[in-house]
């Protein structure tokens, strides 16, 4: 079994190849149950997936993705042409994978359902007490001898209302944390979920933008999610609400947002994903000159954090990322699917009729 990992960086080489090693172990100790991924020849490209780069995973059985990677009909389509026989994404979202294409060209498509969330969530926490708290301006403050308060007065958290956008596994753990600050917790979600019992009430989308100080975002991107926070969404949420988003970008209209914060109606934004990330995020672009107009006026403002998509990045999640993709490759390899695959019952619906929970 060959796997060509694409978008890969140097943690990826190191906890995939531990987790490599840890297969290999296991097979020593018991060489009649001996997994797959014990003897998998991997190679790791540090190039994106698109168009002009699927030609690297030629000569390989499977191949490994990451949430900027494209996985679009021409894409999979290539790959096919290639005889990749399963697609293994090292990320939960699957928002950027053409499913309907993969079924057709006969391509497994399996994720990584939950690494996990709470390492998402308390970056989600960490993002709503900067914002609130004002301690990245306080930072850069206090090196350069400027202990003065003005401009740094955040807002106490107990008591107040915060607003989940999807309930998932990320939505509850943070709502959890959120609780035990002392908040109300208020949550839309069109498919309820037992795990929120107990931790706060659900409302319509409109009552949960109108009642809450702070929106978090939850829900995976679909069709029917696309820029659920627009003008139209903004102007509904309470004067000086902050907006985090550690979902997908595409939730977010960002030109709504800059026009909101331009109008103080927001009082402040925090971002781990941005509708454009694709070409930038996990590069270093620090002497390039950055062409996206949208993403550099935003990040002008005093109350705007903008994070490169690294909520999910904690050592626990990253050897949980890699464990499991080995996993689903084992067992891809025994049974020809697996239970994480995103394309065994899928039978070229539309992607938007499919039920979203567990996914
Ligand atoms: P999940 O599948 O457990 O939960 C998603 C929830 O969204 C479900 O409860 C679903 O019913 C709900 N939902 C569906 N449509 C909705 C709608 N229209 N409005 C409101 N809620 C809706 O997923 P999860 O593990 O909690 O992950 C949530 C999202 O977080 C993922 O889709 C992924 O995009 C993102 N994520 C980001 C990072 C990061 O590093 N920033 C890491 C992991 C996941």
């Amino acid at each position: 079994m060959k796997l060509a990992v694409f978008s890969s960086k140097p943690y990826d080489k190191r906890y995939i190849e531990a987790a490599r090693s840890a297969a290999a172990a296991r097979g020593a100790a018991s060489p009649a149950a001996r997994p797959a991924s014990a003897d998998i020849d991997i190679v790791f490209h540090e190039f994106a997936l698109e168009e002009d780069t699927v030609i690297l995973a030629k000569g390989a059985d499977a191949i490994c993705a990451f949430v900027n990677d494209s996985l679009s009909a021409p894409v999979i389509e290539a790959l096919a042409r290639e005889g990749i026989k399963a697609i293994l994404l090292r990320c939960a979202g699957f928002n950027h994978v053409d499913l309907v294409a993969a079924e057709k060209a006969g391509i497994m498509v399996a994720n990584v359902p939950s690494y996990s969330p709470e390492a998402v969530a308390e970056f989600a926490v960490a993002l709503i007490q900067t914002l609130n708290r004002k301690t990245h301006r306080a930072y850069n403050r206090a090196r350069e001898g400027n202990f003065a308060l003005d401009g740094l007065m955040g807002q106490t958290l107990f008591g107040k209302t915060v607003g989940f956008i999807g309930t998932g596994k990320i939505g509850v753990a943070t709502a959890k944390i959120m609780k035990g600050f002392g908040c109300r917790i208020l949550a839309y979600d069109p498919f309820p979920t037992p795990a929120f019992e107990g931790i706060g009430e659900y409302k319509g989308l409109d009552e949960v933008l109108a009642e809450s100080n702070i929106i978090s975002l939850h829900c995976p991107l679909m069709d029917s999610t696309r820029r659920i926070i627009n003008e139209e969404a903004i102007a509904k949420m309470k004067p000086g609400a902050l907006l985090i988003n550690t979902s997908r970008g595409g939730l977010v209209d960002t030109k709504a947002v800059i026009r909101a914060l331009k109008a103080q109606h927001l009082g402040g934004v925090a971002l781990d994903v941005y509708e454009g990330e694709g070409s930038l995020f996990y590069d270093d672009h620090s002497g390039e000159i950055i062409h996206d107009d949208v993403l550099m006026r935003l990040m002008t403002f005093h109350n705007v954090i903008v994070t490169g998509h690294q909520a999910f990045f904690t050592e626990e999640a990253l050897m949980e990322i890699a464990d499991c993709t080995l996993r689903n490759i084992d067992e891809f390899v025994v049974t020809g699917t697996c239970k994480n695959s995103l394309t065994k019952d899928l039978k070229l619906v539309k992607r938007d009729s499919l039920p979203v929970r567990g996914v």
